[in-house]
């Protein structure tokens, strides 16, 4: 079989946040060729940020469906419960693990991201989870409810969200994260501190600059065993330690792939008929370097781009990122992308409470990223304000009873 551009489907690779919008999103464009949405878990796709929230939390489960199975059908959009295995770029189509091949007009990879896993000894010990699909958070809630000692491993966003949770479930429970301060790969110092506070305060122990080491016991985990040589009693582990994007169908075939795979601003990769999105795609910042964004904005803005090229209509990416987490009392909100540590930085902070803060970053004299921690009226004025390039100066924000909501109105109307 060899594809056929024009009478062959958009296959879409994988049907998380980037996966299922571009399908949904086709559609809305009244885009009307077929759609394969290839997905190896099975059911109706769903969406991943509550499984660290809401159903750690809860004790029902939260919607997790994007849509209800009988929407595939009705929007004519084909579900494949199946795994590509490769990427026949000659004869445009892939290969499924079923031994079946589809033929393409467009590909969309869509691939997310893989859990890192740890090699350390006794890793194989059972008692430890990793948090990537609903069935990973159901494992974790009911070993949640059954444990005494839980330690969490990595202090991201999954880590500290998982830490909140099962102290929430009475789990006495210790946070270890490697680098000198917790979720500092995507916050700004000040608030990755506030977030420290925050936990030590309700009763996380949070451990930094240290790693897990080992995990001892037998057949089950019972004791974790860090870096400076700390025992850590263990009923039940949880790794958060990262992600790394899902690039092997691509580097297989021979695209190009260095962080994530190499798309250009309209999200094409090195074969135009090729594209990526989400967590799997780097794409150019415009200053000559390129950024790869685990995020469910991303995800969904980058499939509204690449379905308005498939369909026809050309846009380029250039949204505003944000992202947000939300730990015990605390939503963080962050607008925009906060300067490499590298790059000369002025920050503000504005907010006189010290539960609710907005932390404005900028780079010469624009503002390039706001945190905002319980304050999303500032949250809405950044993400306007940056949408139009950043226009403010950080001597205008720190003025007396200044406000980025008035900022906002005065810049973009
Ligand atoms: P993450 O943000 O990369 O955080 C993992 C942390 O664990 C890093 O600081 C890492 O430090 C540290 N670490 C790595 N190995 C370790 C070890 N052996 N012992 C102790 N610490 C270790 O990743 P994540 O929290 O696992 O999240 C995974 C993905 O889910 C990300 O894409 C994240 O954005 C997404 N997610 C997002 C949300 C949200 O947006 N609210 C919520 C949950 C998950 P090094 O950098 O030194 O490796």
């Amino acid at each position: 079989m060899t594809g056929v551009p024009g009478v062959d489907p958009v296959v879409v690779v994988g049907a998380g946040h980037a996966g299922f919008h571009v399908a949904l999103f086709l559609r809305d464009e009244g885009f009307e060729a077929p759609i394969v949405l290839v997905d190896g878990l099975g059911g109706s796709p769903v969406q991943r940020p509550p499984l660290s929230k809401a159903m750690l939390l809860g004790d029902t489960e939260p919607r997790l469906e994007f849509r209800k199975p009988e929407f595939y059908p009705a929007r004519d959009i084909t579900l494949l419960h199946d795994t590509v295995t490769r990427i026949d770029r000659d004869r445009r189509l892939v290969r499924l693990g079923s031994g079946k091949a589809l033929g393409y007009r467009e590909l969309v990879l869509a691939t997310g991201c893989r859990a890192r896993e740890t090699t350390v000894p006794g890793s194989g010990r059972t008692g430890i989870h990793v948090l990537r699909t609903p069935d990973d958070a159901r494992a974790i809630r009911d070993a949640l409810d059954r444990a005494g000692d839980v330690v969490v491993a990595g202090g991201g966003f999954i880590g500290l969200e998982v830490a909140a949770a099962a102290r929430h479930r009475d789990c006495a429970v210790t946070v270890v994260e490697s680098l000198p301060q917790v979720m500092r790969r995507v916050v700004s110092a000040d608030v990755s501190d506030h977030f420290h506070a925050l936990h030590e305060a309700r009763g996380v122990r949070v451990l930094t600059g240290t790693t897990v080491q080992a995990f001892d016991g037998d057949v089950r985990v019972r004791e974790v065993v860090l870096s400076d040589g700390t025992r850590l009693r263990a009923d039940v582990v949880v790794l958060g330690i990262g992600v790394d994007p899902d690039v092997g169908l691509a580097r297989e075939c021979g695209l190009a792939v260095s962080d994530g795979v190499e798309v250009d601003t309209m999200l094409r990769t090195s074969d135009p008929s090729i594209s990526a999105i989400g967590d799997c795609a780097s794409f150019p910042t415009g200053d000559g370097g390129r950024r790869r964004l685990e995020s469910v904005q991303n995800a969904t803005d980058q499939a509204r781009v690449a379905a308005a090229r498939i369909a026809g209509r050309t846009t380029a990416f250039d949204a505003v990122p944000w992202f947000w987490t939300e730990q015990f009392s605390a939503k963080l909100q962050i607008a925009g992308l906060l300067p490499d540590r590298r790059t000369e930085t002025e920050t503000v902070r504005v907010g006189e409470d010290e539960g609710a803060f907005s932390v404005l970053h900028f780079h010469r004299e624009r503002l390039m990223a706001v945190e905002s921690v319980n304050r999303p009226v500032d949250h809405v004025a950044a993400r306007r304000l940056l949408a139009k390039g950043g226009p403010l100066r950080p001597d205008d924000a720190r003025i007396p009873r200044f406000r980025l909501s008035d900022a906002a109105a005065i810049q973009t109307g």
